[in-house]
């Protein structure tokens, strides 16, 4: 760990440096740190927006969409001049401009069986920061049988949810053991969403990434905090552990990401 931060870091990251639960030694543990967000849309923006201000020295961001207009009413990373344009070059561009100490690594890919195992043990946490099932699903699986913190979160109209599985159980799957029939849940396209609340949403999973990161506070590790826009309320609903869960149960049906089933289920039948 490099401790030697310099004349301009000190200033930037003065109101963490005199923090005492983060202090320079926090401050360099974020330098050296590295985060993988998959997703950079409504929950991704806060995300990235936050570590590479924060100073996290390494986001990886995957995503192979490209920026339309109507991302932008709750995509506040990406401009009217990015509609058309990757959405990971567009997010890399924001953090160059908003923090040089930051490195993005692009990955322009929809994570799938085949890359994301390689993907997620290069970073000490990962962001679901996606909007679909299959996605939410594959991440779990890669993330608990790779041993990496993985940061959970979903929005749908005015609720949001959000959780942290930091190893052993419980994981996703424990409270989800698959993903709902094909139909049976609306994506954010033909449902809707408040545009402020991945903002809401995001802003906690990057809480959660820090604190992770600095070994400070308690995440929602066992925890799925659920948070309604609409009448202002949290609830925070214990996640209990599987013992038959198919990953991190007693008898795991799923020890590679090869035997999950991750096919879109979750679109609504035309
Ligand atoms: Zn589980």
């Amino acid at each position: 760990m490099t401790l030697d931060l310099d004349a301009e870091q000190l200033d930037r990251y003065s109101r963490h440096i005199i923090m005492d639960d983060v202090g320079p030694e926090g401050q360099a543990a974020l330098l050296d740190a590295s985060v993988l967000v998959v997703g950079a849309g409504g929950l991704g923006a806060p995300v990235v927006q936050y570590l590479a201000a924060a100073g996290v020295g390494t986001l990886g961001i995957a995503d192979d969409d490209e920026v339309e207009l109507s991302n932008l009413q709750r995509q506040v990373i990406h401009g009217v001049d990015d509609v058309g344009r990757p959405k990971v070059d567009s997010a890399a561009e924001f953090v160059a401009a908003l923090n040089p100490d930051v490195t993005v690594e692009r990955h322009p890919v929809a994570v799938s069986p085949d890359t994301v195992t390689d993907l997620v043990e290069r970073y000490n946490v990962v962001v679901d920061a996606s909007d679909n099932f299959p996605t939410r699903f594959l991440l779990n699986d890669a993330c608990a049988l790779a041993d990496v913190p993985l940061s959970h979160g979903a929005v749908y109209r005015f609720e949001g949810q959000v959780t942290t599985f930091t190893g052993g159980q419980p994981c996703y799957r424990c409270l989800f053991p698959e993903a709902p029939p094909k139909g049976a849940v609306p994506d954010c396209s033909t449902a809707g969403v408040l545009g402020i609340l991945p903002g809401t949403v995001g802003a906690i999973q990057a809480t959660e990434v820090v604190k992770l990161l600095l070994g400070e506070g308690e995440t929602l590790d066992g925890r799925l905090l659920v948070y309604d826009a609409e009448s202002l309320s949290t609830e925070t609903v214990p996640i209990a552990p599987a013992p038959d869960c198919p990953v991190c149960g007693e008898e795991p049906a799923i020890d590679s990401v090869a035997d999950g089933e991750y096919a879109d289920r979750c679109a609504v039948p035309e």
